[in-house]
């Protein structure tokens, strides 16, 4: 029988992301229903560290499904890092006599999670909020499809210009080590190459191509480039330099972290912070909630560190195929 609950933290830690508040939001509302309080804490575990606590009641939630970015704000923070960092973290949450936390981030904010876990006992539920998608034991990440859609938008105005002016475009996109974005939006915006760090690369091959279609007369060519894999303006000068032909690039950069949370981000982000809440009512700590195959999926926080394998196969011989 596990103790009862009746304090709960909340935190968004690492890069922000799209959907983060739709699960603040579920988070403090399934809390309230089921009687307990919910402490936020401000800029994730450096505002455990600085003692940034407030109360999150129901209508502290009140029209932020739709909001971009987190109420909560979020940081990066070398100093939880430390045991020093570690121990003022865990004084706080004893301080404001938080019985849970949750923590939405990445899978650096996982591996925090896992030390207060492990380290401390401390009972922790987290969810996959990043837009890299780059977490084990969930089909998507919290921000994930909004990045992509962005992306997207982005594209369609640059490819104006690509058509109209005859030239080969590159797109850097973010990702971090992952290149999930990359591939998703290569496939959506109808790249004809993408760079990604998971698999090696040559530029013979890819020059080859172009001069093969440059000949056939194609005369704009988009190519999408994972952050994690290289950099644009390196790509673009390299492909300029060998084909001859006249390259641009343009770094997308953080304007995919922003803006209003498509629905799918929305409706997993609602789904996953109801689940977290429950997990530690039933006394399941240590776990981090994903969706698989439109189903609820639970696994340990040590496992959910770990890069997932995605299946890049297919979506580079859809490239091949359709280019
Ligand atoms: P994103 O995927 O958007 O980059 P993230 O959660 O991976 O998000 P990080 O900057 O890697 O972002 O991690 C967020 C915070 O989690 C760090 O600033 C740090 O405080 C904590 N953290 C990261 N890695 C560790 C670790 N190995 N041990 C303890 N804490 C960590």
């Amino acid at each position: 029988m596990t103790q009862q609950m009746k304090r709960i933290g909340v935190l968004t830690s690492g890069g922000d992301g799209p959907g983060m508040n739709a699960a603040i939001r579920a988070v403090v509302r399934t809390a309230d229903s089921r009687g307990m309080e919910v402490a936020g804490i401000i800029r994730g575990y450096q505002g455990l560290i600085d003692d940034e606590v407030v109360s999150l009641g129901h209508r502290d939630v009140s029209n932020i499904i739709n909001r971009g970015g987190t109420i909560l704000k979020t940081a990066r923070s070398e100093k939880f890092k430390t045991d020093k960092g570690e121990k003022m973290a865990v004084a706080t949450l004893k301080k404001h006599h938080i019985d849970g936390l949750i923590v939405i981030g990445g899978d650096g904010s996982y591996r925090g999670a896992q030390i207060l876990h492990e380290k401390f006992q401390f009972p922790i539920v987290t969810l996959p909020g990043t837009i890299d998608n780059d977490l084990y034991g969930t089909d998507q990440t919290i921000g994930c499809a909004t990045a992509v859609n962005t992306a997207l938008e982005s594209i369609d105005k640059i490819r104006d210009t690509i058509q109209s002016m005859e030239r080969i475009f590159v797109v850097e996109v973010m990702g971090n080590k992952s290149g999930y974005i990359a591939l998703q939006v290569a496939l959506g915006a109808g790249a004809e190459d993408v760079l990604i760090p998971e698999r090696s690369f040559d530029y013979p091959s890819m020059i080859k191509k172009i001069k093969a279609g440059h000949r056939k007369g194609k005369v704009s060519w988009i190519i999408i480039v994972a952050e994690g894999a290289a950099k644009a303006p390196d790509v673009a000068a390299k492909i300029e330099q060998l084909s001859g032909l006249e390259t641009r690039f343009v770094v997308l950069g953080h304007v995919q972290r922003g803006g209003t949370p498509v629905a799918a981000d929305r409706i997993l982000a609602t789904r996953l912070g109801v689940q977290a809440v429950e997990l530690l009512l039933d006394g399941e700590y240590g776990k981090a909630v994903g969706v698989l195959q439109d189903e609820i999926n639970i696994v340990n926080l040590v496992q959910a560190c770990k890069m997932p394998e995605k299946h890049i196969g297919e979506y580079l011989r859809i490239l091949e195929l359709l280019r």
